[in-house]
């Protein structure tokens, strides 16, 4: 089985998606109403291995959440990463929410 390379928590009650690194020291974690690897009622943490599944998988499911990046991922390397995984249309909307995610947090 792959490994997973990022974590997307989830959170239903505040409308964010937040993308950690694998190796981030945020892990994920279950708690009352969010579960690991499925959605519960206040959302959960699920495991993507590719930047690009993210943005699909956001899109899909909750398009109107916005989007972070976990400020202790690498700007650069975040952005970079972000850039060769998506298509040029995709590009500069998804990095712009990544950014402007990270502009708020
Ligand atoms: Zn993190």
């Amino acid at each position: 089985m792959a490994k997973e390379k990022f974590w997307l928590n989830i959170d239903l009650r505040t409308q964010r998606c937040t993308i950690h690194t694998a190796n981030c020291s945020h892990r994920p974690h279950e708690s009352e109403f969010k579960n690991v690897r499925s959605i519960g009622r206040d959302g959960g943490w699920m495991p993507f291995l590719d930047y690009s599944s993210i943005l699909k998988y956001k899109s899909t499911h909750y398009p109107s959440f916005v989007l972070w990046a976990c400020r202790r991922w690498d700007t650069r390397k975040k952005i970079s990463e972000g850039k060769k995984a998506m298509g040029k249309r995709a590009r500069a909307r998804g990095v712009e929410n990544v950014e402007s995610g990270r502009k708020n947090l």
